[in-house]
């Protein structure tokens, strides 16, 4: 290796470790479970997207086993090829009705589903408007385009208007764009808000559901359902890699979008489609969420959300301003919040630490994520052990 990229590597990895952000992957040694086997320690997982337990269930396996059955292991090609098999169509309109849009069109992941959709609808002369906290794949999606980018404080409605006011008449198209739920505090964007002053100042508007999809609304649709807003949101962005339990996104929008980006959207063109057995699984998982046994599994969600929720604030952690059940519990500086999360792993809870850049400096965190999978007995233990090592570091 050349000296000038060995010199460059030892003094990144240098500063993370004189940072304390250093780390290593934690492997998970079996089943995406409410209770782990991580790093060779049996331990209670808060730490998974898997919010409705749907990455072990037997319907999805079974369906996925099938498919490789009948359809192999591989879709052979980019869409535009010959990768479009009848599963992915199936999929989309299965999407369609879960969002209640008139076309989805599904990518590799939500990472690239953001980007599929940015790059053929924003061009030099538009401007897209951005909350502070979008996810990294908004951020990025948004940097491969040429337009104009603001970006407004987080959630604040009177920033986002005065940048609205500011901008009109100046572009061809204005864009604003709002992950619904945010991942590292769990709060729901002000939907309802933004769709008033999109349609005051005649901008469109694109939510990233990553985290409300199989969680909010109504069976689980995503925040445009919470608020009422069918009908009155342009696009929405979900993944299948969180609630729905195997991997990929879509972008939920009207038809045309949909054509456009089939002939646009870079991911779609040169990425390869997913496997029958992805799609066989999603589609599984709608059906299940379609049924009684989803919607039971969508109010455990939230029964567990509530009662872990209330345990932590009760204990006098401070865990920001989360709606969901995502929970953070803020601790500062982004070295202590490692510290606190292995604490708490030798203690039998994994709950990862955050710190910056993903956070700000001062807003190092353990990230909590409870599931429909985890029982009463699991959180309770789990909040025994936030109790004994946050009086030991100090923070309650
Ligand atoms: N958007 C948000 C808000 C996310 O949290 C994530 C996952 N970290 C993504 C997009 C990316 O989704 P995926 O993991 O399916 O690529």
């Amino acid at each position: 290796m050349p000296e000038s990229l060995e010199v460059f590597l030892d003094q990144q990895l240098n500063e993370l470790k004189e940072q304390g952000l250093f780390r290593t992957f934690r492997i998970l040694e079996g089943p995406q479970g409410a209770r782990a086997r991580i790093d060779g320690r049996a331990v209670i997982n808060l730490s998974s997207n898997n919010y409705l337990g749907l990455n072990t269930h037997p319907k999805l396996r079974a369906a996925a086993v099938r498919a490789i059955e009948e359809l192999g292991v591989g879709s052979g090609a980019v869409r535009t090829i010959i990768g479009t098999m009848a599963i992915h169509e199936e999929l989309e309109r299965r999407l369609a009705e879960f969002k209640r849009t008139e076309a989805t069109l599904v990518l590799q992941s939500g990472f690239t589903a953001n980007a599929a959709v940015l790059g053929p609808i924003l061009a030099d002369g538009d401007l897209v408007i951005s909350d502070e906290l979008n996810h990294a794949s908004i951020i990025d999606g948004i940097r491969l385009t040429k337009a104009a980018r603001r970006v407004y404080a987080h959630n604040d409605m009177d920033a986002l208007e005065q940048v609205l006011r500011d901008t009109r008449g100046q572009y061809a198209k204005t864009l604003i764009v709002s992950d619904g739920v945010f991942s590292m505090d769990g709060d729901i964007a002000p939907l309802d808000r933004i769709a008033e002053l999109a349609e005051h100042y005649g901008a469109n508007t694109m939510v990233d559901d990553a985290h409300a999809s199989g969680v909010l609304g109504e069976r689980g649709s995503g925040t445009v359902s919470h608020y009422g807003l069918y009908g009155r949101w342009d696009i929405q962005v979900g993944t299948l890699s969180k609630a729905i339990g195997a991997v990929g996104g879509y972008v939920a929008c009207s038809q045309k979008l949909r054509q456009l980006m089939e002939h646009r959207a870079r991911p779609l063109l040169f990425s390869t489609s997913h496997p029958p057995a992805v799609t066989a699984t999603c589609i599984a998982a709608l059906d299940l969420l379609a049924s009684d046994k989803g919607q039971a599994l969508i109010d455990r969600l939230w029964e567990n959300t509530r009662m872990f929720k209330s345990g932590l604030e009760s204990l006098g952690f401070n865990t920001g301003i989360s709606q969901t059940p995502i929970t953070p519990v803020i601790v500062g500086a982004g070295a202590r919040a490692m510290q606190f999360s292995d604490r708490l792993f030798a203690a039998g809870v994994f709950a990862q630490g955050i710190a910056f850049p993903t956070v700000a400096r001062d807003k190092g965190r353990v990230r909590t994520i409870v599931t429909a999978a985890h029982t009463r007995a699991d959180l309770e233990e789990a909040l025994n052990v936030f109790e004994s090592v946050g009086r030991a570091m100090s923070l309650i």
